[in-house]
């Protein structure tokens, strides 16, 4: 690492290996990394590893953050090989082998590297309207999930101090975008919080009588499962109340205001909605996009690089790409194709120092599941195929399998219970914002450039 000032990092003749991201991905292959001969660097721009199937249970009130996410630092300190470096990746320099990164105080510092492997993810898309971002937030980070939860519980306490009409109505509707299995989780928690949680916690407004609206360019919700599976969810989210627009595009979104326009033609509707949420597209992160430009990998509209059949970037077997961000044989962009891609990378990395040749990337499809609402949830693996009770145990067990960290495991298992036993959102503790703007909490105002809090000069005191 170049100009960090103060740390000198040991030198060594060890290959040295760089993983951007510490997601599923990431984590994954710099575990195993970490058993290799090799010094690693995990850079991640939000130095915690977040488990993102449960941010839905973050934002609804029933997990807190600290449950669903674990310090990269912690979760790697028995790897004395490997370093957690909290930093966002910006550039890349392929001759030179260096990648820059920027601190949270945006200074810049770089990372040599002889290996390096992109995990970096992906974030939400709007399609190309960025701009709806700031009426309905999306669910990629652990800021979303607080965002979210801020939203959605301020709504019934703001519905609450409004007379009956028209705009105390807009804060009981709820809108969700996109029918995949972050929309139809969120849809099912929102109203199972208006039909238990909240139920009896109003003295104006019922919080049952909230409408929850999902709207879905799709003939139908959950469209990676099965039909059978998709049907038994359709029926499962109606009785709890969800009301399902199939086959429209969400075409506006405003602070007060959804649009939709039917797929097939005909006219637009509009719904007064003061919180809409955003499940429907996702696209690579931007430092994935300076990558490919770089290194002149061939993308999908996504941002999913072409890459080689072992993972690698065409022209460098150096540099990897794992995860979300690989375009190759339709891989899905699940958490199981990211741990699998990290340990195929870190395979590589082992097999190459051995002088053996290196394996193509096989991903094992082990199934997914869907969280539909209490004692309901989808579980499909091969011919095996779960709704209802059986299936909620199972995506229970798996998710708690997959969890990092016992201490997280544990609790989060507790809350469930709890949960469950008493129909109580624990975690609904939301922050109104503070007066230092949370973007840039790092960047105050030096005495030379913005003396903002400066004393007045006695010469400038009026008399
Ligand atoms: C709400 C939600 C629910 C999901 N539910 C499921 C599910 O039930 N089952 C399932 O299999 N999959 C699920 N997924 C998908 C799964 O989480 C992803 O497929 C998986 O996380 C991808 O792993 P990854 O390592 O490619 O990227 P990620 O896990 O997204 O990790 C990317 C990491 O890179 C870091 N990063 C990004 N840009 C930079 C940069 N420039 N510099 C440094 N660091 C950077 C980020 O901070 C992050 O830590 C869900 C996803 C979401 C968002």
């Amino acid at each position: 690492m170049r100009e960090a000032a103060g740390y000198a990092p040991a030198v060594s003749e060890r290959t040295k290996v760089l993983v951007i991201g510490g997601g599923f991905g990431g984590l994954f292959c710099a575990r195993r990394l970490g058993r290799l001969d090799v010094d690693v660097t995990l850079l991640d721009r939000a130095a915690c590893h977040v488990f993102q199937p449960l941010l839905y249970q973050c934002a609804t009130g029933t997990l807190s953050i600290g449950q669903i996410s674990r310090s990269l630092r912690e979760e790697l300190e028995q790897y004395r090989n490997v370093r957690a470096l909290l930093g966002e990746a910006v550039d890349l320099d392929p001759d030179e082998r260096v990648v820059t990164a920027r601190r949270p105080d945006e200074s810049m510092f770089t990372v040599d590297y002889d290996v390096l492997i992109l995990a970096a993810g992906m974030q939400q898309s709007y399609f190309g309207k960025p701009e709806f971002a700031q009426f309905a937030p999306g669910m990629k980070t652990l800021d979303d999930a607080l965002s979210i939860r801020r939203r959605l519980f301020c709504a019934f306490e703001i519905a609450e101090t409004l007379p009956p009409g028209p705009e105390r109505d807009s804060w009981l509707t709820f809108v969700v975008a996109g029918g995949g299995p972050t929309g139809v989780e969120l849809a099912g928690q929102i109203r199972e919080i208006t039909t238990r949680a909240l139920a009896n916690q109003f003295h104006s407004i019922e919080p049952t009588e909230a409408r929850v609206l999902l709207f879905d360019g799709g003939e139908r919700v959950l469209a990676g499962f099965s039909p059978r599976l998709a049907v038994k969810a359709t029926r499962t989210l109606e009785e709890l109340g969800v009301e399902l627009h199939m086959g429209v595009h969400v075409t506006d979104v405003l602070s007060d205001k959804v649009t939709v326009s039917p797929k097939d033609g005909g006219p637009d509707e509009h719904y007064a909605a003061r919180t809409a949420l955003w499940t429907a597209g996702v696209e690579a992160v931007p430092f994935a996009r300076r990558f490919a430009e770089v290194l002149d990998v061939e993308s999908d509209r996504a941002g999913r690089m072409a890459v080689e059949p072992d993972l690698s970037v065409p022209g460098h077997p150096e540099i990897f790409v794992i995860g979300d961000l690989v375009g190759r044989d339709r891989l899905p962009g699940v958490a199981e194709n990211a741990m699998q891609g990290g340990m195929h990378a870190a395979a590589c990395v082992r097999r190459d120092l051995e002088g053996k040749k290196r394996k193509p990337y096989r991903y094992r499809d082990l199934g997914s599941a869907a969280y539909i609402s209490r004692g309901h949830a989808l579980l499909e693996a091969g011919p095996i195929q779960l709704a209802g009770f059986l299936g909620w145990v199972g995506w229970g067990v798996i998710h708690i399998a997959f969890l990092t960290g016992v201490q997280n495991r544990v609790s989060t298992l507790a809350t469930w219970l709890m949960t469950i036993a008493r129909a109580s959102r624990t975690d609904r503790t939301f922050l109104l914002g503070s007066p230092i703007p949370p973007e840039d909490p790092y960047t105050w105002p030096t005495e030379a450039s913005a003396p903002r809090h400066a004393m007045p000069k006695a010469e400038d005191v009026a008399s």
